[in-house]
């Protein structure tokens, strides 16, 4: 379908005007044709450049094949017209040379890249072989009849292709101012789309925010009253947390929009180390405890206590980190720990970190929870309320104030987020203790009063009566007296009265709003109250316009919605020492510290590296234990229950069912989130993990703990390439390696050189629980048993594959078996010789050790059971013999 003229882009704009122009110089061209040259091969050249003309014009507006039109257009008049109408049109001494320069405009024009290239070789090539056909061979060119045609012909070409470039190099011109007036009108409206989008959120914001005030603040004085019932105060609950969710919603896009706009600043002050630790504390406690975690707080004593940055943006960080602990965090704990390291005299890196026991994060999730938008996958994190944005938020911020936001984390098992800043230091004096945390456990649900000071004075100015009485409500339990204003008026009128210790000033009210007011009351005439603490009570939410009221003289400032502790905070700061009276318990933190300390202790024990492997490899628990090897274990499905492979079941209970009931147990592989458990666990005791899994094509093991492996950033799965026996070599060689204090590289390089020299050989007494566990097909099943034949297997490529077979009775087969493979060792100095059974006699244990201990000259042999696993899979009575040679022997 034809276009309409305003859906063209620019080159199809521009293919269009160069065919209009175009077709008129091709009408002109023949014209002038007619007088200078008369002959029809001329004129026929410009009937052909025409009609490539029509057919591009076609082309590109009717069938939309812009690129094709080009390309028609261009070979036409570049490969074909032109070259002719030298040699019909005089050769050099007419206009066709003009033309090869309009040929070679065009293709700069038009074409772009390789395209371009090509065309433009190949033009110029085009043009070399026409001027040497011209030179060599001159009567191949129609000369123009006389001199002065000829002067005429290439003046025409010079006039046609002048106006006709110009004409076009107009038109780009035009096009590019167009397009610039588009773009600065384009950019002059997003600039206006986004400033009133600035101006609808901050006022979006205080709106919503005033009512979130009314809802919260009233609600904690339902939740604060002891005499409600249970199912009201349930309610009050879930209110005050839907409340909350909607407020740090409406902050967060904020905070974004503004990040967006790149419209976020950050405002240094100086501020009280302690002050901050408090507010943030205060504000969190509730929430940590509430779910029953236990909050344990560290904050070195040593921290300065005034330093310079912008204390609101680091408590936003540090709060939106301990939310996110509290909200991913079931059972267990949240620590705070906070320290300073000095850089000079005046100034200190400080780092921050909150800790949790919660559900921890993925490792290929970890690098994007930074993003905008962000979030795990996974059904228990859409359980849990989130945009996404918080974190973002926070990285950003951390990037404004020149810090950095780290996260480290063990999956399932919780994560440890930190932040480090450089700060001045203003005072350098020791925080010491922060007092005022206190609340004992088990009193978590209750609300506890900071202070009480029943002399001061407060007088709350609001115009809004809903704020006003929950500003009042909220602070009746620290007794102080309260008188209220509606109106700045009224608040001028009771300023000339009474003395008030902190006036509490809303910010947006009619007729004189919270600055003009403060101005008033401190320049008032007769006022009693101009030196009184004013703190502003603000539901703005662009935190810049707040910093630009706090330049007018306040003392403070308090944010809508208000909580009953961080108000209580806030005013307590500015009360003097003599009217307060404390409701806190100071011990409540140095325990509390402990706890923390006792954490960290904890991560500096931790071990370097640990091995671990999968149960089937048939190593003794001792044994493992003395290599210090961890093992996850299979759990194997019996009628009388499920247990635990090796730990709670071994071989010895259960080999009568494995002869005479086998189908009635099963082996429940370890799936991927048993061994997400398993790493998980085991890196709370070791930094890293090298897990040696049994052979990469038996079963599903390898692949399953590699899987889980991605979720961590420390955790290494290698290919033993072996079964049974031969994975006991294996990790003897890996665990002696580590005992050398070899890193995990290093490990990994022997479990791979060692490997390929392991020979493994499993003698089996039927094919059956092998076929039943996929590893033959049915055909070698029949031929096996038609000829009850023991299959002998043998690990090759990180699989079992059948090598050959023994006949006759099966335990005189086992005794043939063990001398076979002896005889092939003899006079060769052996490593290791590890023998795994499931379950054979103990006389002939015996007599198969003494084979051994007889022929071999052998460093060290063992005879052991095999997992229970391993006996269903290879049916009971299997005996396999792994042995190593040492590459220095
Ligand atoms: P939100 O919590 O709203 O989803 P955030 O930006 O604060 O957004 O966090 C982004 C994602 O990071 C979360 O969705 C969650 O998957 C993960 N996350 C953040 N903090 C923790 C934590 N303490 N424990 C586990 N996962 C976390």
């Amino acid at each position: 379908m034809p276009k309409n003229l305003t859906e063209y882009n620019i080159r199809e704009k521009f293919l269009k005007k160069l065919i209009d122009i175009g077709v008129i110089m091709c009408f002109l061209g023949m014209i002038e044709q007619i007088v200078v040259q008369p002959c029809i091969k001329s004129i026929m050249l410009m009937v052909l450049l025409f009609v490539s003309l029509i057919i591009g014009y076609i082309l590109s507006s009717t069938l939309n094949r812009t690129d094709l039109a080009e390309i028609v257009i261009g070979v036409a008049a570049i490969y074909v017209v032109f070259p002719l109408m030298y040699f019909t049109n005089g050769g050099i001494t007419g206009g066709a040379p003009v033309w090869f320069v309009l040929g070679m405009f065009y293709i700069i024009c038009i074409f772009d890249g390789i395209e371009m290239y090509l065309f433009l070789i190949l033009a110029i090539l085009d043009d070399i072989v026409v001027y040497l056909i011209g030179y060599k061979y001159p009567k191949l060119i129609i000369p123009i009849k006389s001199d002065a045609l000829a002067v005429l012909d290439s003046m025409f070409a010079i006039v046609f292709i002048g106006i006709f470039l110009g004409m076009i190099m107009k038109f780009q011109l035009k096009s590019y101012s167009k397009a610039r007036e588009v773009a600065i009108y384009q950019k002059n409206e997003t600039e206006k789309i986004s400033a009133s989008r600035s101006t609808f959120f901050a006022n979006m914001s205080h709106e919503i925010r005033t009512p979130i005030n009314t809802i919260i603040g009233l609600d904690e004085m339902i939740l604060r009253d002891d005499t409600i019932s249970d199912e009201v105060a349930e309610n009050a609950a879930v209110i005050q947390n839907a409340g909350i969710m909607l407020l740090s919603l409406v902050n967060d896009i904020l905070d974004f929009s503004q990040i967006e706009n790149k419209k976020m600043r950050i405002y240094e002050v100086s501020y009280n180390t302690q002050e901050m630790f408090s507010e943030l504390i205060s504000v969190i406690r509730n929430r940590i405890e509430s779910k029953g975690l236990a909050f344990y707080v560290n904050i070195e004593r040593t921290l300065p206590s005034v330093m310079r940055g912008d204390p609101k943006r680091i408590k936003q960080v540090l709060l939106n980190i301990l939310v996110n602990a509290a909200k991913y965090t079931k059972e267990g704990s949240v620590t705070l720990t906070a320290n300073a390291e000095s850089i000079s005299d005046k100034r200190c890196k400080i780092t921050v970190s909150v800790a949790d026991t919660g559900i921890g994060i993925k490792k290929e999730v970890i690098d994007r929870i930074f993003d905008s938008f962000s979030r795990a996958d996974g059904s228990e994190i859409n359980r849990i309320e989130g945009t996404g944005l918080g974190l973002s938020i926070c990285k950003q911020l951390m990037d404004l104030m020149g810090g950095e936001i780290t996260v480290d984390s063990i999956y399932t098992k919780g994560s440890v987020f930190s932040i480090v800043l450089e700060q001045d230091i203003i005072d350098g004096s020791p925080i010491g203790n922060i007092d005022f945390l206190a609340r004992k456990e088990g009193e978590h649900t209750k609300f506890k009063h900071l202070f009480e000071a029943p002399d001061v004075r407060v007088l709350v100015v609001d115009d809004n009566d809903a704020s006003r009485m929950v500003t009042v409500k909220l602070l009746r339990g620290t007794k102080v007296q309260i008188d209220e204003a509606n109106s700045a008026l009224e608040a001028l009128n009771l300023t000339c009265q009474k003395y008030y210790n902190i006036i509490l000033l809303d910010y947006m009210m009619p007729e004189i709003n919270g600055v003009e007011a403060l101005q008033k009351i401190k320049q008032q005439e007769n006022g009693l109250c101009r030196g009184s603490q004013v703190l502003l009570m603000t539901a703005e939410g662009e935190r810049n316009v707040i910093n630009d009221i706090m330049q007018e003289g306040f003392d403070g400032y308090i944010e809508k919605p208000l909580e009953g502790n961080r108000l209580e905070a806030s005013i307590m700061s500015h009360i003097p020492n003599e009217f307060l009276e404390y409701c806190i318990d100071t011990h409540y933190v140095s325990e509390k510290s402990l706890a923390g300390d006792m954490q960290e202790k904890a991560d500096v024990l931790k071990k370097r590296l640990i091995i671990t492997t999968d149960c089937v490899c048939d190593i003794p628990i001792e044994e493992a234990k003395s290599m210090s090897v961890k093992q996850v274990y299979q759990y194997i499905n019996t009628p009388g229950g499920r247990f635990k492979d090796t730990v709670e079941i071994g071989i010895d209970n259960i080999s009568d069912m494995i002869l005479n009931d086998r189908k009635k147990i099963s082996v429940s592989a370890v799936s991927v989130e048993d061994y997400e458990d398993f790493f998980a666990t085991r890196l709370t005791e070791a930094k890293e993990l090298i897990h040696i899994s049994v052979a990469m094509n038996f079963g599903k093991s390898y692949y399953n703990a590699s899987n889980a492996a991605k979720c961590f950033g420390s955790v290494n799965v290698v290919n033993s390439g072996q079964v049974s026996c031969g994975m006991r070599i294996v990790l003897k060689y890996a665990a002696q390696k580590l005992s050398e204090g070899a890193t995990a590289k290093e490990v990994i390089t022997t479990i791979n050189s060692i490997q390929g020299r392991i020979k493994a050989e499993f003698l089996l007494d039927s094919i059956e629980p092998f076929y039943e566990n996929g590893f033959v097909g049915k055909r070698k099943k029949i031929i096996f048993e038609a000829l009850n034949l023991h299959p002998i297997l043998v690990v090759k490529r990180s699989s079992l594959h059948i090598r050959s077979f023994m006949v006759g009775d099966f335990e005189k087969a086992r005794v043939r078996f063990v001398k076979r493979t002896v005889k092939k060792l003899k006079g060769r100095p052996i490593s290791d010789i590890n023998i795994s059974h499931s379950g054979i006699p103990v006389k002939e244990q015996e007599l198969i050790a003494a084979i051994i201990e007889k022929n071999v000259n052998c460093d060290d042999f063992v005879i052991e059971k095999s997992s229970v696993t391993n006996a269903c899979i290879s049916g009971p009575g299997t005996i396999g013999i792994a042995t190593y040679i040492d590459k220095q022997k």
